[in-house]
């Protein structure tokens, strides 16, 4: 069966590093003009020669942003629905060896953190878990999507990988999105960030999004975490790999998202740092190379960024979020996933986007553009 893996092994790591410092300005400007645009472009858009050009980049992005998605930004908000967590992320406050109390909600409780969502008139819910098979599996998302689903118009889950029969039954259930980051792909230093549990199998994540695709799964999301490795280079395999789907899976839309490494308890210091001004080069070079990815940016980001970004790439925001299990409600102590940097409230960003000339979306995209 084809898979990305097929791909992945046709590039190393080490080549990609040192194409990325051969490219010259003058690469980069012929990439800028080209009509169909290759991942070979957005390696000539991601390298340190385009930081130059970085004016005209986001010049760039905001026409096309504009031109395919309007002045609009969906708005959506996570609900962690369990922080039990069977693997050790050395990245992640909801690792294994994280000596903390572990939470993974009731019925009753997910009602109630969906209520608190509600009166925030969120309508778009991304479901997130640790990787806790026994306690928060298939079983427990199928039943949590069947309570939630008349109450949210789009469901989008952030859960262990899954097998392809499994994404099926959530597909059926009426989940919308998967989420699944890779983290790195540098597969050597992969296994130092994931010593221990299934997560540690490199291959079995890579495999996922073909899972997922197979599966019917409206929509992908993928996503490197940034400040683990040096975010050129994985964020070119991150737009080989989105390449690589779209080809395979062209009924299927896909987004990226961008989360940079936050504090959270127990967890390590990033080891290759982004600059705010980093961060901009690689959306823009994502809106250059893909006019159609959706461009997501969560809370992690602190307010002056989110607000530029509003104007500048971006499709989607999350807003008020929470990163615990019951955050919103039943247990606001419990341990969090880690510390947001963006705490405004919905409505704060509701008017923020506003002031920016933009509308903000509470539900889908496909419902927006539905009734064109
Ligand atoms: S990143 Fe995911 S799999 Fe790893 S410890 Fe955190 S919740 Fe578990």
């Amino acid at each position: 069966m084809k898979s990305f893996k097929d791909v992945f092994e046709g590039y190393q790591w080490d080549e990609i590093k040192n194409k990325l410092e051969k490219v010259s300005q003058a690469d980069v400007r012929c990439s800028l003009q080209k009509r169909n645009k290759t991942p070979h472009d957005f390696l000539n858009f991601l390298s340190p020669a385009a930081s130059h050009e970085l004016e005209l980049m986001a010049k760039m992005t905001q026409a096309l942003t504009q031109k395919r998605f309007g002045k609009t930004i969906q708005l959506y908000a996570p609900l962690y629905l369990s922080n039990e967590c069977q693997n050790i992320c050395t990245y992640c406050g909801f690792s294994l060896d994280n000596p903390l109390k572990r939470k993974t909600l009731s019925d009753t409780e997910l009602m109630v953190e969906a209520s608190v969502l509600k009166s925030m008139e969120v309508n778009h819910v991304l479901l997130v878990s640790g990787e806790a098979n026994k306690i928060v599996g298939v079983p427990y998302f199928q039943n949590a999507v069947r309570l939630l689903k008349p109450h949210f118009s789009n469901i989008s889950i952030e859960v262990q990988p899954l097998m392809e029969e499994e994404y099926s039954l959530l597909h059926e259930e009426g989940v919308h999105s998967v989420l699944v980051y890779q983290e790195t792909y540098h597969e050597d230093v992969y296994k130092e960030y994931h010593p221990k549990g299934k997560k540690s199998n490199f291959h079995f994540r890579l495999d996922t999004p073909d899972r997922i695709g197979r599966a019917g799964i409206h929509k992908i999301g993928l996503g490197v975490l940034l400040g683990l490795e040096d975010w050129r280079v994985d964020s070119f395999f991150n737009a080989l790999h989105i390449d690589y789907l779209q080809k395979q899976y062209w009924k299927s839309k896909f987004s990226v998202s961008f989360p940079r490494l936050r504090p959270a308890e127990g967890i390590i210091e990033p080891n290759f740092v982004m600059e705010d001004k980093d961060l901009l080069q690689l959306i823009c070079a994502y809106r250059i190379w893909n006019e159609d990815l959706e461009i997501s940016i969560s809370t992690r980001e602190n307010e002056t960024f989110r607000n530029n970004i509003v104007s500048l790439g971006a499709t989607a925001m999350s807003a008020g979020s929470k990163t615990n299990p019951g955050g919103y409600s039943v247990d606001k102590e419990s341990l969090e996933q880690f510390e947001t940097s963006d705490e405004r409230s919905m409505e704060e960003i509701r008017r923020m986007i506003r002031k920016a000339g933009y509308d903000p979306v509470m539900k889908d995209w496909d419902s927006v553009y539905s009734g064109f």
